[in-house]
């Protein structure tokens, strides 16, 4: 089963996907828990390229050809293999944190960076992606009160960057809800832990 974790900056994605993990593990399923960028060394060596907050002239194209290239090593070194074994995958992020944040956000256009990421993937998508929606202000004072999150060129990024991030996250989970399962992640941590476990239970 193919889990992936989707949200803007301080929807608690990473929080919650190690609760998620730790009550996968009492069942005794083999349990991937990993991240994109990054969950393989070369992979976890791109991340750095591309969130390093001095590369502030990188180009869009660039950061998305970085993120597609990141994603088809770590899909095809840990991501595939673990799934082939019959575990569980629980990815911080995937193909939809690119048609948001690189096709919307950035004004690429959310065709061709799916278009890139089917040539990445060879259209290899989640079995379920759980969605944790958050109002972009309330994220980002999260984030500022997490003293120990490592900096990242988005951090200079404006309040409109993030809610077209937002905006884009609803539009995919209006056109996929089969997929696309929205958490409203402006709960405590515990509702929104037993909210997204609740709509695993029903593709386990
Ligand atoms: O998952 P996390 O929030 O730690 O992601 C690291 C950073 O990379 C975030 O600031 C996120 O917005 C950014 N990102 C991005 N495009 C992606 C994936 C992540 O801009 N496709
Ligand atoms: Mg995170």
């Amino acid at each position: 089963l193919f889990v992936t974790f989707e949200g803007g900056e301080g929807a608690g994605k990473t929080t919650v996907l190690k609760e998620i993990q730790k009550k996968l593990e009492k069942t005794g399923r083999p349990v991937l828990a990993t991240r994109e960028p990054g969950g393989s060394y070369i992979a976890e060596k791109i991340r750095e390229v591309i969130l390093d907050p001095r590369h502030t002239e990188m180009d869009a194209r660039t950061e998305a050809l970085l993120y597609a290239a990141a994603r088809r090593q770590h899909l095809v070194e840990k991501v595939i293999p673990h799934l082939e074994r019959g575990g569980v995958v629980l990815c911080d992020r995937f193909v939809d944190s690119s048609l948001v944040y690189q096709g919307f956000a950035r004004k690429i256009g959310v065709e061709a960076v799916r278009e890139l990421n089917m040539f990445a993937t060879e259209g290899r998508l989640p079995d379920i992606t759980l969605y944790f929606d958050i109002d972009p202000k309330e994220g980002l004072e999260r984030i500022a009160a997490n003293k120990g999150r490592e900096i990242n060129r988005l951090d200079q990024e404006s309040l409109s960057f993030h809610e077209s991030v937002r905006e884009m996250y609803l539009q995919l989970q209006h056109q996929e809800p089969e997929r696309i399962r929205l958490v409203d992640a402006g709960q405590t941590l515990e509702k929104v832990t037993d909210a997204a476990w609740n709509l695993l239970q029903e593709k386990i």
